[in-house]
C-alpha cells in the first residue's frame, strides 16, 4: 500500500510572488492533484523582519489567480496546523531540545562582524568560507562568562564531519555532496526564531509531507536538511527539485528581466489559463508535440518522472502566443469577465455595467480576439470601442487621412450612413460599397480611410462588424470630426525617423 501522498507549497512572505514561486506551487499541485493526494499550504514567515502581511496577501491572490486551491493552509485550516511558522515557535523549541540533549545543537557567541572577518580570512586564504566551529565546543563555564559578559547566542547545528550525503531525486537523479564542505548552519537566530532550515524539516515531518517538491535552488540545502532528519529521527521525504528558470539571455530568471512578478503578468493582460499552461512547460513535457493543453489534459499526462533537470527558458514571446492561442480557444463571456477589471481601470467601462452593456462587450471580445494576444491590446489597439478620444496614428494619417479626397468621401459616406434605418454590417457593407461604386473608386478607397477615420488605425477586425456594435450616431460623427480635423490640415502624418 502507498503512503497518501502529501506535498506543501511553502512560500515566505517577503516581497512580491515571483513566477519562480508561482511555477513551484503549480508543480505541487499537479503532483497532488494527479495522485489524490493533498496539497498544503505552508506560510514560511521565519524572517520575522521581512515578512509582511501584504506579500501573504500577494500569495493568495497568485495561487488564487491561476485557479490552485490548496486542502490545508492557514486560511482553510487542517489537521496539522498552525500553517504559519511563526505560530509554531513552542514546536521548533521542543525539537531544539531533543538536538541539544543529544549534542547535536551549541549555541554559539560569535557576533555578525566576527564571523564576517573570519570569513574575509578564509576567502583570502582561497578557502570557501564556512562556520569555523569555534563555539562548537565550548564549557559550560566558558558560556556562562559569554553570557554574564552579554553576548546574545544563537544555536547552531552540529554537522557530519566527514562522508557524503548523497540525495536521491526524483527530477535531478543522484547528488553526492562532501559533508566537509558546509559548516554548521544556524537553526535558531538570537531572537529565538527558528531558520528556514530547522523550521522546513520539523515542519515536513510534522505535516507528513510525502514529497518535496521545489526550485532546484534549493537542492544544496537538502544535505542539511538530510542530515537535521536523520539527528531527529525523522525519515526523510521524497525529493523533486524543480529545474532552473532562466531569462531569454539564458541567466536566472530575475528582474534584470523584466517583469517577474506574478502581478505584472497579471496586469499585462495574461490569461491565467494561457500562464498555468505556459508554466507548466518550463521543465515538462507530455512527451510529444502538443502544447496548447487543457488542465484536464495536462493532469492526466503529467508525472514527476518527466520533468526535465535542465533549466528552461521564460521565452515571453511563446507566453504572448499561447495567450493569443487561449484567446481563440476560450469562451468570450470568460475572455470578457477577464478584462472587465482593465477597463475599469483605464476608465473605459463603467463600474456596473449594465446586462445590454454586458452582452455588447462579449461581442466585442468575440470580434477581437482572433487577432489579440494580451488583453490589454483591448485596452491599448482597441481603444476606439469604448472611447472617441482615441489616437490617429501616424500610419493612418500618412495612408488615407493626409490625403486631399479624403475629407469629403468621409462625409459623403456620413451622409450616406446617416440614412441607414438599420444598423447593421450588410447595411453598412452596402453604403460604403454603394458610395465607392459611384464615386468610381475601389472599395478599398472607401473602406481604408473609413477604418483609418472611425478607429485611428490602418488594421483591425472586420471593418463593417466592428462599426456594426459603435453606435449609429457615434459612427457618424467620427467620420465627420475626421473630415473636419483632416480639412483644418490637424491629420497631417509626422516624419518617420529612419
Ligand atoms: N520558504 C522557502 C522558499 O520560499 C521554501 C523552500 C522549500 O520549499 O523548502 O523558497
Amino acid at each position: 500500500m502507498t503512503e497518501d501522498v502529501r506535498v506543501r507549497f511553502a512560500p515566505a512572505p517577503t516581497g512580491y510572488m515571483h513566477i519562480g514561486n508561482l511555477h513551484t506551487a503549480l508543480f505541487n499541485w499537479l503532483f497532488a492533484r494527479k495522485m489524490g493526494g493533498a496539497m498544503i499550504l505552508r506560510i514560511e514567515d521565519t524572517d520575522e523582519l521581512r515578512s509582511t502581511s501584504d506579500a501573504l496577501e500577494v500569495i493568495y491572490q497568485g495561487l488564487k489567480w491561476i485557479g490552485l486551491d490548496w486542502d490545508e493552509g492557514p486560511d482553510v485550516g487542517g489537521e496539522y496546523g498552525p500553517y504559519v511558522q511563526s505560530e509554531r515557535l513552542d514546536i521548533y523549541h521542543e525539537y531544539l531540545d531533543q538536538l541539544i540533549g543529544g549534542e547535536r545543537a551549541y549555541e554559539c557567541f560569535c557576533t555578525p562582524e566576527e564571523l564576517e572577518e573570519r570569513r574575509q580570512v578564509m576567502r583570502a586564504r582561497g578557502i570557501p568560507p564556512k562556520y569555523d566551529g569555534r563555539c562548537a565546543a565550548l564549557s559550560d563555564d566558558e558560556r556562562e562568562e559569554l553570557r554574564a559578559a552579554g553576548r546574545k547566542s544563537c544555536i547552531r547545528f552540529r554537522v557530519e564531519e566527514g562522508g557524503t550525503t548523497l540525495i536521491r531525486d526524483i527530477i535531478q537523479g543522484e547528488v553526492t555532496y562532501d559533508n566537509a564542505l558546509i559548516g554548521d548552519p544556524v537553526i535558531v537566530k538570537t531572537s529565538g526564531f527558528p531558520t528556514y532550515h530547522f523550521a522546513c524539516v520539523v515542519d515536513d515531518h510534522l505535516m507528513r509531507i510525502t514529497h518535496v517538491i521545489r526550485a532546484v535552488e534549493h537542492l544544496p540545502n537538502t544535505q542539511i536538511h538530510m542530515q537535521l532528519q536523520a539527528a531527529l529521527g525523522f525519515e526523510p521525504p521524497a525529493y523533486a527539485h524543480l529545474p532552473l528558470i532562466l531569462g531569454e539571455d539564458r541567466t536566472k530568471l530575475s528582474k534584470r528581466h523584466g517583469a517577474v512578478a506574478v502581478t505584472d503578468y497579471e496586469q499585462q493582460g495574461f490569461l491565467p489559463e494561457a500562464m498555468f499552461n505556459f508554466l507548466v512547460l518550463l521543465g515538462w513535457s507530455p512527451g510529444d508535440e502538443r502544447e496548447v493543453m487543457s488542465r484536464e489534459e495536462i493532469l492526466s499526462s503529467f508525472s514527476l518522472e518527466a520533468c526535465d533537470s535542465s533549466p528552461s527558458v521564460f521565452d515571453v514571446q511563446k507566453a504572448e502566443w499561447m495567450n493569443g492561442e487561449y484567446m481563440k480557444l476560450m469562451a468570450p463571456e470568460v475572455i470578457a469577465e477577464r478584462l472587465l477589471p482593465l477597463l475599469q481601470e483605464a476608465r473605459l467601462m463603467e463600474d456596473s455595467p449594465s446586462a445590454e452593456r454586458w452582452e455588447w462587450l462579449v461581442q466585442v471580445v468575440d470580434l477581437m480576439r482572433e487577432r489579440t494576444r494580451l488583453l490589454t491590446t483591448f485596452v491599448s489597439w482597441g481603444q476606439y470601442f469604448f472611447t472617441d478620444d482615441y489616437e490617429y496614428e501616424n500610419r493612418a494619417r500618412k495612408k488615407w487621412l493626409s490625403r486631399e479626397e479624403i475629407p469629403e468621401r468621409l462625409e459623403l459616406l456620413a451622409d450616406r450612413l446617416q440614412l441607414l434605418a438599420t444598423w447593421d454590417h450588410q447595411s453598412i457593407e452596402t453604403a460604403v460599397r454603394g458610395l465607392a461604386e459611384e464615386s468610381g473608386v475601389s472599395a478599398a478607397k472607401v473602406i481604408h480611410p473609413c477604418r483609418a477615420a472611425i478607429t485611428g488605425t490602418t488594421i483591425g477586425p472586420s471593418l463593417f462588424h466592428l462599426m456594426e456594435l459603435l453606435d449609429q450616431e457615434d459612427a457618424i460623427g467620427r467620420l465627420r470630426g475626421t473630415a473636419e480635423l483632416a480639412r483644418a490640415g490637424k491629420l497631417a502624418a509626422e516624419p518617420e525617423d529612419e
